[in-house]
């Protein structure tokens, strides 16, 4: 289904990014979308209304949070849809990110009602970005359990994941995390990037090894944990007559022609079948 978002023929819902706790990362075109709105929507609106009256905007405000996410949403969407301006805004950073308006989002689409995010703060893009931990390729994963066992289910099943790892996580349980990535990961490059966007904003790029060994009480706010995917296997370039010589090099020193070709194999990364093929037929 296509709908062009502006050509106002049908209804919008805005979702507006928050600062992530530096104000001056309002934009002008999020601060000129508040002021049109009639009604604003939003995780907590004491955290709101204290983010409009630093602006000097005041706007009637309705709670929409995880444990009333679907019934409000319903809602707000009929209210959209009877004319009214309504935008969503979460605590901090993109709403939907590890953060309610997923499925406010879900059921404006369902409903005919068209969705467009204004840019703005993110805490985990900021973190990848200023890692020096490659961005080409990421996975943001955001909160893992909180449980330990379940956290390091949870580890293990990315421990293969080649992408760059980027995981939210609350300071008091950022060395236990961090220690758990160290076990189940190994030493690999990694990068905590504390109070971005503030007075005392911090990267500690490092290994997990290091940032293991980090005192608990300098790591206090808000952290992002970015994490190296895992390192590839390099690839070995052999030619086939290198590896016909390495198998008989191993048979010289007294393995059997069976075992030599699995040595080889096994060393090289080569298929078994190639390395047989390679010594005994070619
Ligand atoms: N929606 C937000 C976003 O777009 O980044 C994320 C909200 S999530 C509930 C809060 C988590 O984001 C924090 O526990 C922390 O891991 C991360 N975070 C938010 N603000 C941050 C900041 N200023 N510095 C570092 N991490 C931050």
């Amino acid at each position: 289904m296509r709908s062009l978002n502006f050509d106002k023929s049908k209804p919008l819902l805005y979702l507006v990014p928050s600062p992530i706790g530096n104000l001056e990362e309002m934009s002008p075109r999020a601060l000129t979308i508040i002021k049109e709105a009639d009604l604003i929507a939003c995780e907590d609106t004491r955290m709101t209304a204290k983010l409009l009256m630093f602006f000097n905007i005041r706007k009637p405000l309705v709670s929409l949070r995880e444990h009333n996410e679907v019934s409000e949403s319903e809602i707000i969407i009929k209210r959209i849809l009877n004319g009214e301006k309504i935008i969503y805004m979460s605590d901090a950073g993109y709403p939907c990110i590890s953060d309610p308006g997923a499925k406010l989002v879900q059921i404006a689409i369902e409903n005919g009602v068209n969705v467009s995010c204004i840019s703005g703060p993110n805490a985990a893009l900021n973190a990848l970005v200023s890692s020096g931990i490659d961005p080409t390729h990421f996975y943001f994963h955001g909160f893992l359990n909180a449980k330990e066992k379940l956290k390091i289910d949870e580890l293990k099943t990315l421990a293969n994941k080649e992408e760059t790892l980027i995981f939210y996580e609350a300071p008091h349980r950022i060395k236990k995390t961090i220690e758990s990535m160290y076990m189940i990961f190994g030493d690999r490059k990694a990068c905590i990037g504390r109070e971005i966007t503030k007075k005392h904003e911090e990267y500690i790029r490092d290994t997990l090894k290091n940032l293991n060994e980090l005192d608990e009480n300098t790591l206090i706010g808000e952290m992002v944990i970015v994490v190296e995917g895992k390192p590839q296997e390099k690839t070995i370039t052999i030619t086939d007559e290198e590896i016909r010589s390495l198998v008989s090099e191993y048979i010289n020193e007294g393995l059997s022609s069976k075992d030599a070709i699995k040595r080889v194999s096994e060393q090289t990364k080569i298929n078994k079948n190639y390395v047989y093929k390679i010594y005994h037929i070619s």
